[in-house]
């Protein structure tokens, strides 16, 4: 008998969907012991049926009726998997925190370049919640699968393990783990935007000065950007040591990482850092769990903004 898959988009882009599709013929492995029957990115379906017995959630838990079709979702479900980094941690979505729903809809329905200034700007929609939530902030989670989208290589081990309900042993490393760039020598450190000049290759980006986030990402991409020379941005969320250890976050591990390198106080360290919110919690701001630690500055970010 084949296992019932369903595949629910809360608030995300559909990236994640569509990884499970960018898996070509690997994919025809998984639907000849798997049958989708709920997706509404790849069919006509409104609504999640009974006795689904695996269900990839994609998005965070934005708005009323986010919340409702994961309620709903978790009750006709025996295995539910939070599928891409906006689920397990609230991802870009999360962002949205930092603004007012008014301003965001006004910015997203007129604002924009391809927007016509006449747009009427909808006012028979689902409220937002009073923030954004991941997945397991709300309702129990079985799995965790990470990735902003989740990267082909580690979709073929885990997708078919999954359907299986077998277990599989997967590395737990960080993306520096996963890089080969060597550190060199450190001279005259000092921040750069991403823009500034060109990396060199085969040395640390961060220790070239570009804030790659590698030390305080969970890995399973292979490096993928400081690989192409991109630092890393953390689109995997934290690593696993800042998941458990309350006093450590992304914020507080960086600073003390880029002060380790350099030598700076890090008081000095934070002087330079900028933008926060974007560079340091682009896809773990909507997450209570990170929010929690009392070393967070996710509260202080979204003062004032959350709505
Ligand atoms: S995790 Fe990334 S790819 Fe997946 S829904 Fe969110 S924004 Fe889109
Ligand atoms: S900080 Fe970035 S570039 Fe340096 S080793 Fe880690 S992942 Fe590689
Ligand atoms: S290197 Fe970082 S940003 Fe790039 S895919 Fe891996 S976790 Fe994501």
């Amino acid at each position: 008998m084949s296992v019932k898959i369903a595949i629910e988009e809360l608030a995300g882009c559909s990236g994640c969907t569509i990884s499970v599709l960018d898996l070509h013929e690997a994919l025809l492995d998984l639907v000849a012991q798997a049958e989708i029957v709920y997706s509404p990115v790849i069919m006509d379906a409104k609504e999640p049926p009974e006795g689904i017995d695996v269900a990839f959630v994609t998005g965070a838990v934005r708005n009323e009726e986010n919340q409702e079709r994961l309620n709903l979702l978790r009750k006709r479900s025996k295995v539910l998997v939070a599928f891409g980094t906006c689920a397990c941690y609230g991802g870009v979505s999360g962002l949205s925190m930092i603004g007012k729903q008014e301003d965001l809809f006004n910015y997203v329905y007129q604002g924009v370049e391809s927007a016509a200034g006449d747009n009427v700007v909808p006012t028979d929609v689902p409220s937002f919640l009073y923030r954004a939530f991941a997945v397991g902030d709300l309702v129990k989670v079985d799995y965790y699968v990470t990735g902003c989208p989740p990267k082909e290589q580690f979709l073929k081990t885990i997708l078919p393990a999954l359907v299986a309900g077998d277990k599989t042993e997967l590395s737990k490393k960080s993306v520096c783990s996963e890089c080969d760039r060597k550190m060199g020598e450190i001279k005259d450190w000092h921040l750069k935007r991403r823009y500034e000049g060109v990396p060199e290759p085969g040395k640390c980006l961060l220790g070239q000065g570009y804030l790659c986030l590698g030390p305080v990402t969970f890995g399973r991409c292979g490096a993928s950007c400081p690989r192409n020379n991109v630092p890393c941005h953390g689109c995997n969320g934290p690593s696993l040591d800042i998941l458990r250890e309350p006093c450590r976050d992304i914020y507080n591990m960086m600073v003390r990482r880029i002060a380790d390198l350099t030598d700076l106080p890090e008081k000095e360290v934070e002087k330079q850092l900028y933008d926060v919110a974007h560079t340091m919690y682009p896809f773990t701001i909507g997450s209570l769990v990170m929010e929690d630690k009392d070393i967070s500055k996710i509260r202080d970010l979204v003062r004032g903004g959350a709505q």
